[in-house]
């Protein structure tokens, strides 16, 4: 019998939801237990009630871990969850932020490349350069990483939402008066406005509020106050260019650039 293929109704950060074309019946699959990979995947699935074999079609990742958690917003929002929704939101800045740090201070960061533009460390190479590299930025205090610039001796690895923003705003002060040339053609009120939005923003507190003994329940209005933050995060991670750190890996970092080129090796 020819297997059928079916189309993913949504896929999100853990879960894939997809109608079985044989039973009609909705079935759920697990990123990590059932379908074991994190990248799109190509396998065949199995139906949980009438157990016959089909294909999914159209599944897509995204190239920034943050992303995911923006992207299921809309579902948390529909399904009234709005618990898991301020989680996620709140997860999505931390990450963004992150990210962004990384990004900056360690991927495009021409220090840590050799001559043809690898990552390279004590004599290490590519992966095993970078994630030494990785390791020991982790433990540098924010006082460290600043030159002196922010007095704070927490170790970045420690660092939780405020220290995180505190690095992200002092990292992307360059960007945020627009002194960067990829930057130069935007309004400086919509960087002023966003960058505000970030630094302003409590969802860090309204998260803090529900996870700990308060056990605070969030309500629709608590969700519309972060509209503006979710904007933001998109806003801000097209603008700053913000990616996961393995689209930079295996890729030789041009000397005097921001660019990138793909290699072969
Ligand atoms: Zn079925």
């Amino acid at each position: 019998m020819k297997k059928l293929t079916s189309k993913i109704k949504k896929g999100t950060y853990e879960n894939i939801f997809m109608d079985c074309p044989y039973c009609g019946r909705e079935c759920i699959f697990n990123r990590i237990s059932d379908l074991k990979t994190i990248m799109p995947i190509t396998q065949d699935l199995k139906c949980e009630y009438c157990e016959k074999i089909f294909w999914a079609s159209y599944d897509r990742v995204t190239e920034a871990k943050y992303k995911w958690f923006l992207n299921d917003l809309s579902l948390l929002k529909k399904n009234k969850n709005y618990g898991l929704y301020i989680l996620a939101l709140c997860q999505a800045c931390e990450i963004f932020m992150h990210q962004a740090i990384i990004n900056k201070l360690i991927d495009i960061n021409p220090e840590y490349r050799n001559d043809e533009g690898y990552f390279y460390h004590n004599n290490k190479i590519c992966a095993d350069a970078y994630n030494e590299i990785y390791n020991s930025f982790c433990e540098k205090s924010l006082k460290d990483i600043t030159k002196n610039e922010l007095d704070d001796g927490i170790k970045y690895k420690k660092c939780t939402f405020d220290k995180l923003r505190n690095l992200f705003l002092w990292v992307y002060d360059d960007a945020r008066k627009n002194k960067l040339p990829s930057l130069v053609k935007l309004r400086e009120d919509k960087i002023e406005k966003n960058f505000c939005i970030l630094k302003n923003t409590d969802i860090n507190k309204t998260r803090n509020n529900m996870v700990h003994k308060n056990a605070y329940r969030p309500s629709i209005d608590d969700i519309q106050k972060y509209k503006e933050l979710v904007k933001c995060l998109y806003w801000m991670g097209s603008y700053l260019d913000v990616k996961d750190s393995v689209e930079y890996l295996n890729r030789r970092k041009k000397p005097n650039s921001y660019d990138v080129e793909i290699i072969n090796i």
